[in-house]
């Protein structure tokens, strides 16, 4: 059996592809996501910017409805890893980790991004041991603590925010004295008596012994070190987009990516490569939101509808 269409990656790009593709008459459509549906903003203490939904939500309370939403519509959900996408004549192939083999006539790309790496000393080493990417899911450990966070985006400010509420102290260490994160989000941070600012400060070292981190060690533009001595370190840098599916056995992309190595697609989500479509954090431009991406799951999949229909018919 052939599919109509596979579906990598089942956050909100990868779910909403799945809605409007079986709602839309697509027949044998499998999401193929390696976890839990719903995508990194499960991982998020509080979602504000999701049009029509108010009050205090976490962004597991938000995704929580989604894949029964789908699977209503005939959306399967294969729980498995897909280590590459490749294509031959019309169909593609898609290969999970296990090596087993589905073929799709049509396929879109949902993969997201994941949390980037600082790159600093004992960042790797104590990773889970007192180094996290994720507040929600390692807050709690440090109740009543001290903890630091690195970065000055949104992702690092709001988890700020959220950590503040659970900690004694919050150091926010970012290597500027401006942030990218949105100007209200600042406000907050900088009226919080529980967050102090580190700025124009880099990251040098976590340390610590057997049982977790000690601190961290982090210099000015003046050259001058500071230990900051925390159990808990907490980095949201940014994030690198999972695109590895898309390599081909020669190295090469199966479509045109850019040097940030993502997909480049037009208005309607078509790769370079015709039958694949990208959508969400993956592809070029994204402006990174749940809205966003939900939306280019919706025209990904009606654009997979009219290439499906126009392969078969
Ligand atoms: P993702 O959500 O990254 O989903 C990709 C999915 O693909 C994942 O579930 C992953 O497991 C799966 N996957 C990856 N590779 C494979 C593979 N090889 N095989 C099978 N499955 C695979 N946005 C907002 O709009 N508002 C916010 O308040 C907000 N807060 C955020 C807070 C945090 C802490 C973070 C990290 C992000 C936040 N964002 C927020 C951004 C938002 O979460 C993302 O823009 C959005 O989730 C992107 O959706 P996506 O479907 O493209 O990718
Ligand atoms: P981001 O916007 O790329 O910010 C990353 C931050 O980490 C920057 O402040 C950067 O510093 C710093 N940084 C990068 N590499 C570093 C290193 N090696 N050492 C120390 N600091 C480093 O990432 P993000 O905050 O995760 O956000 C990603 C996207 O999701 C954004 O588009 C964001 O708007 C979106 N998002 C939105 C919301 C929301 O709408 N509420 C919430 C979360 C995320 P510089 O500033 O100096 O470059």
């Amino acid at each position: 059996m052939i599919l109509d269409c596979a579906i990598i990656g089942g956050g909100p790009a990868g779910l909403t592809a799945g809605l409007y593709t079986t709602r839309g008459g697509l027949e044998n459509v499998v999401m193929f996501e390696k976890g839990m549906p719903g995508g990194q903003i499960t991982q998020s203490s509080e979602i504000e910017n999701y049009p029509g939904v108010t009050g205090d939500i976490t962004g597991m309370d938000l995704m929580m409805p989604w894949p029964e939403q789908c699977q209503k519509f005939g959306l399967k959900h294969d729980m498995a890893e897909v280590s590459r996408i490749s294509k031959e004549g019309d169909v593609f192939t898609i290969t999970k980790s296990d090596g087993t083999t589905i073929q799709a006539h049509s396929a879109i790309v949902c993969t997201g991004s994941s949390p980037r790496r600082a790159g600093f000393k004992g960042e790797d080493e104590f990773y889970g041991k007192g180094v996290s990417t994720c507040a929600t899911c390692d807050g709690f450990f440090y109740k009543g603590k001290e903890v630091a966070v690195i970065g000055g985006g949104d992702t690092a400010l709001e988890e700020a925010l959220y950590l503040a509420k659970i900690c004694s102290k919050v150091y926010l260490i970012h290597r500027r004295d401006t942030f990218r994160a949105a100007p209200n989000t600042v406000k907050r941070v900088k009226e919080n008596e529980k967050i102090e600012l580190v700025l124009n400060s880099a990251p040098q070292e976590v340390y610590g012994d057997a049982s977790g981190v000690n601190g961290i060690k982090v210099k000015n533009k003046e050259n001058e070190l500071r230990d900051i001595q925390v159990p808990g370190v907490f980095i949201f840098v940014g994030n690198n987009v999972n695109n590895q599916t898309l390599i081909q056995e020669d190295g090469s992309f199966l479509c045109d990516v850019n040097k940030q190595g993502q997909v480049i697609v037009d208005l309607r989500m078509k790769t370079s490569i015709s039958g694949l479509f990208a959508a969400g954090d993956i592809r070029i431009e994204a402006p990174k939101q749940v809205i966003s991406a939900a939306g280019d799951g919706a025209v990904a999949g009606i654009s997979a509808i009219s290439y499906v229909d126009e392969l078969l018919n």
